[in-house]
């Protein structure tokens, strides 16, 4: 993921396919993805102010349920 990219992207979360690990929360380094992820997933989204598109997530996920959209401008 180069930084252009990173500028225009944000990591969103499919809540069907999490189950709840935890590693995303653990490697994300803005905190954009709240730590109670899993237990209540279907509340909680990625905080698309903190999330700087870096995909390090993504990455690390085994349920493929986070992925990069477009960011609003
Ligand atoms: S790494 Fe994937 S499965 Fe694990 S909590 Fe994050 S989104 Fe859910
Ligand atoms: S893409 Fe990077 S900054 Fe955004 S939630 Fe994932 S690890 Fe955090």
């Amino acid at each position: 993921m180069n930084r252009s990219n990173a500028d225009s992207h944000i990591a969103v979360l499919d809540i069907q396919a999490c189950l709840g690990c935890g590693r995303c929360v653990d490697v994300c380094q803005t905190k954009a993805i709240p730590p109670l992820i899993g237990l209540y997933s279907a509340l909680l989204e990625i905080d698309k102010n903190k999330c700087d598109g870096c995909g390090i997530c993504i990455s690390l996920c085994t349920q493929e349920a986070i992925k990069l959209v477009k960011s609003s401008p």
